[in-house]
């Protein structure tokens, strides 16, 4: 089998492997005794055993619901709840703790700003400027909030090496453009765009922004108030967190001016058989029984990323995501989607002509205890404009290895040997998505 040497890795710019002792899954064999190697990252990270003991720690010392007994237990779980709003707060540096809204993710965050401020703001011929490479979170709200409010969608192209193009943005950004809802990490390129520009002619244009912080608040350091950003989204379990709980950042003037998502408990300041008035902020946007144990799992996951420091994580996952792109680069007949490392974040999907990305996944796992994502990603309209339905990735987080980019690779050219031998054309698998 041929093994593809790519340029030698930089062990400086690499994290110690001994971090992984602290991720007990990591040490799991999968597909009858392969050492699980874990590069689904993109979809979900996996978790150090400080946030599975911080979740265990609660249920089994502290666990009440939250802001409404007056008992030891209810007042414990408060406290270790709004501490989790206070860890983020300083993890994007918001200027007060009462902007973080909790909430069961990216996808609810995005929601809740595309009912609460589109319902109320967006008006016939109001324009919405989104990209072509969003994800369906950052893409189907808003197609929903212009069915109901008259607004009119407009996208961003990407160039040919899979950055946005800034020149259309500037062509596409007017005096209509009411909101501008862009991701700062593509989930499928892995191309890191420019927040701080498209924030600052957003501005200067009259519109405000949302960033889907999906793919970028795990992996770089991020400053709301250095960016300016209106509205901020990310995810808990794409961060070492537990699933169920992500983060709504949005400037306090703006939440404020904004009218309540979901009535429920909690939301309210009081209520009437016939009307309610509405609770202060961040209460007013979390009706119902908030995620009390993932909140507190999500801040002890902030305490690990900054103890390994973000920037740390970041040169990691580009030094890896190098290697690997080098080497997947040698392979022939493969197409990486994107832009080159230097543009990226710690992400790589590929495609293959005459394989489908299914296959890939399937003997990556079953023959080399590899992990991946087969499929569109969530990013159908993105697939569909480079001309393809489904793509392999390939994400890595913290505790990848170089040795694990090689078994990958591996995999690739063995699957490449397997389904597509060169010189025999073998037929199309008519792809499913
Ligand atoms: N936005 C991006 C860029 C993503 O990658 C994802 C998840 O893959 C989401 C939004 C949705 O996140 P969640 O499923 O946690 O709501």
């Amino acid at each position: 089998m041929t093994v593809i040497a790519p340029n030698a890795i930089d062990r400086s710019a690499l994290l110690p492997a001994s971090l992984r002792d602290d991720f007990p899954i990591l040490s799991e064999h999968v597909a009858g005794g392969h050492p699980l190697i874990f590069l689904d990252n993109a979809a979900s990270t996996q978790r150090p055993r400080q946030v599975i003991d911080a979740v265990s720690g609660v249920y089994e010392r502290t666990y009440a619901n939250v802001h409404r007994g007056i008992h030891t237990l209810s007042e414990l779980s408060t406290e270790q709840y709004e501490h989790a709003r206070q860890k983020v707060q300083a993890f994007i540096n918001a200027e007060h703790f009462h902007e973080i809204i909790f909430t069961s993710g990216t996808t609810d965050s995005i929601n809740t700003v595309a009912r609460s401020w589109g319902d109320a703001n967006l008006r016939p011929g109001d324009e919405v400027l989104l990209t072509v490479m969003e994800h369906h979170s950052n893409l189907v709200p808003w197609q929903q909030a212009a069915a109901r409010t008259g607004a009119v969608l407009k996208h961003v192209p990407i160039t040919d090496d899979g950055r946005l193009d800034m020149e259309a943005f500037d062509q596409l950004l007017t005096k209509r453009t009411k909101f501008v809802a862009v991701t700062e990490v593509s989930n499928t390129l892995g191309t890191i765009n420019p927040i701080a520009e498209i924030v600052a002619k957003a501005h200067a244009a009259g519109a405000l922004v949302l960033v889907d912080a999906a793919q970028s608040a795990p992996h770089l350091p991020t400053d709301v108030r250095a960016l300016d950003v209106d509205f901020l989204a990310f995810s808990g379990h794409k961060m070492l967190g537990p699933s169920g709980v992500g983060v709504l950042y949005g400037k306090e003037a703006l939440l404020d001016a904004m009218p309540p998502f979901l009535g429920g408990g909690s939301m309210i300041n009081e209520v009437k058989l016939d009307r309610f008035t509405s609770a202060a902020l961040p209460a007013k946007f979390e009706a119902g029984t908030p995620p009390i144990v993932p909140a507190i799992g999500m801040s002890a996951a902030i305490d690990y990323l900054e103890q390994v420091g973000l920037a740390a994580i970041h040169r990691h996952e580009r030094e890896l995501t190098r290697y690997a792109y080098e080497a997947l680069s040698q392979i022939e007949g493969l197409r990486i989607l994107g832009p080159s490392p230097e543009y990226r974040t710690g992400l790589v999907s590929f495609s293959f002509d005459r394989i489908h990305a299914h296959e890939f996944a399937q003997v990556l796992n079953d023959q080399f205890g590899v992990a991946v994502r087969a499929g569109h990603h969530c990013t159908q309209p993105l697939h569909t404009l480079l001309g393809i339905t489904a793509s392999t990735r390939a994400s890595f987080y913290l505790y990848n290895t170089p040795e694990e980019v090689d078994r990958l690779i591996e995999g690739v050219v063995a699957v490449q040997e397997m389904f597509a031998p060169k010189g025999r054309h073998r037929k199309r698998r008519k792809p499913d998505e």
